[in-house]
């Protein structure tokens, strides 16, 4: 409870008033009721005094009026002086329970106006402590309250007067669109508000945040926002850096990938170049003739010009692989990838005795993804294949399978990669994608983790199963609705 301050000069002074009145009411012959002065010295105490002792005050001065009459008059009744005495106790009677009643109701407010002030601090130190602040948006008028925290969080000093042109000016241009659309939305109070965006600061930093907005109705149905600001800048920041470690990381496995890959990569350089020496022999040959024959000399050069492009398609596809970029997520054809990568792999298929099996699906929607990266997820996926079974012992060696097979299943694309190997044991089942986790000696346990980042990145997810003899390893990545749509379209014109 809130306690007054008894201050002793206060009290002295209205002591001595009290007993000022004490004298003048017991010694003097005045025919006034002096005893009623004592409300006064009630009314003066009440804010200075404590409740009890108000209280205290009151009974002091009732039994003082009445010793007073008792100095003056003695024990005898005299009508009017005791008329007088009784009128002053009961004014002090009165005054006393006025008092105490206004000092209750005092004290109650200062109660409350304590809890509000101290939940006002709680508020204040949680929306500090969390970077989210609150604000008000009345509708249609558009007049907006806001928060310590919120003004800081939109640019501005705490005291700053709220309103909707001043967030907008710490806008960042670019998203100002967005901004001003949900601010649209809010004046025709159209339902729930999230949003992020970014703000530009004076001094040129950016900041991140989201806004979450919710209409609320009053009694006479007037509509109104009320929603927080959070500053989101250091989570985004966060995911920024751990999306270009991810990067950073892939394209470091996918150079290494390409260099235990060398001997297919120089057999896929090799072939075309092999085949335009053939054609440039040849034409020589028909050329050298006796009776040169020009149209067979047309069709070597043709071969020439047909294998230097695709000698210049292989160097792009492996330059691409070895090139750092940002991903670029553009519709792709699940069913060209696999092909892609049988062809780049065709040397270390080649090089072993095992039957493939490659059944794409017709008519396989596009998915949204970056070409390289799952590229690279499957060239993973295959070549894990190649070593799981590369361990058989070499009975097996007719029961070398490998199958990739292409499907459509509720809305996602799937590939999968089935191996005839040793499959996988029940204790590594739960570990494989997990970071330097491997069986092999020479294995750095980053390939399955790195592709499991790719595919959550695409909004996919990658599974591995023991499908006896061997083990399935599938991605599924959700089908691009649009760029399928515009196919179905284009398919269905005449
Ligand atoms: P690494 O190839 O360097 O071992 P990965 O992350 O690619 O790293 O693979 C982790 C482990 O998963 C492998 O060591 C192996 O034990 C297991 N694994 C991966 N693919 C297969 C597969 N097709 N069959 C059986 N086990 C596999």
């Amino acid at each position: 409870m809130p306690r007054r301050r008894t201050h002793p000069v206060q009290s002295a002074i209205l002591l001595l008033l009290t007993a000022a009145i004490f004298a003048a009411d017991a010694f003097t012959r005045l025919d006034t009721a002096i005893a009623v002065m004592y409300v006064v010295v009630l009314l003066l105490a009440s804010p200075v005094w404590p409740r009890r002792y108000t209280l205290a005050l009151g009974a002091a001065c009732v039994l003082l009026t009445m010793g007073a009459y008792a100095v003056a008059h003695g024990l005898r009744v005299a009508p009017s002086p005791a008329g007088r005495a009784l009128v002053s106790i009961a004014a002090i009677a009165i005054t006393t329970w006025l008092v105490i009643q206004r000092q209750q109701a005092t004290d109650r407010l200062r109660q409350r106006e304590q809890a509000l002030r101290r939940s006002q601090a709680f508020l204040a130190g949680a929306q500090r402590l969390t970077r989210t602040g609150s604000f008000g948006i009345r509708v249609p008028d558009g007049a907006m309250v806001w928060s310590e925290e919120a003004a800081r969080i939109f640019g501005y000093a705490g005291d700053a007067a709220p309103d909707m042109e001043r967030v907008l000016a710490h806008t960042l241009p670019e998203d100002r669109p967005l901004v001003t659309a949900a601010l649209r939305r809010t004046m025709a109070c159209e339902g729930h508000i999230d949003v992020a965006h970014r703000l530009l600061l004076p001094d040129g930093t950016i900041r991140h945040v989201h806004v979450l907005a919710e209409a609320s109705y009053d009694a006479d149905g007037r509509c109104e926002y009320l929603g927080a600001v959070t500053d989101v800048t250091a989570r985004v920041e966060a995911e920024q850096q751990l999306h270009a470690s991810h990067v950073q990381l892939a394209h470091a496995a996918r150079v290494s990938m390409l260099g235990e890959l060398a001997a297919s990569v120089a057999h896929e350089v090799n072939q075309p170049l092999t085949a335009i020496v053939a054609n440039a022999q040849a034409g020589r040959r028909w050329l050298g003739r006796a009776q040169p024959d020009i149209g067979e000399a047309l069709g070597a050069l043709d071969g020439i010009v047909q294998a230097s492009e695709r000698a210049g398609q292989v160097i792009r596809r492996i330059r691409a692989l070895a090139r750092r970029t940002e991903p670029e997520h553009v519709a792709l054809d699940l069913n060209v990838l696999v092909q892609d990568t049988v062809e780049l792999l065709q040397r270390e298929l080649d090089r072993r005795p095992l039957a493939l099996r490659v059944e794409l699906a017709p008519g396989l929607p596009p998915v949204l993804g970056d070409r390289i990266e799952l590229q690279q997820v499957l060239i993973n996926l295959v070549m894990n294949a190649l070593q799981a079974m590369d361990g058989l012992p070499d009975h097996h060696l007719e029961m070398r399978r490998l199958e990739l097979r292409t499907r459509q299943d509720d809305g996602m694309a799937l590939v999968s990669v089935r191996d005839s190997g040793p499959g996988i044991a029940d204790a590594d089942g739960a570990r494989l994608f997990e970071p330097f986790f491997s069986t092999k000696a020479d294995g750095m346990g980053l390939g399955l983790p790195i592709c499991r980042s790719i595919i959550a990145r695409h909004g996919g997810r990658i599974a591995a199963r023991s499908t006896p003899p061997g083990s399935t390893f599938s991605f599924e990545l959700p089908v691009h609705q649009e760029s399928a749509r515009h196919e179905q379209q284009s398919d269905a014109l005449p």
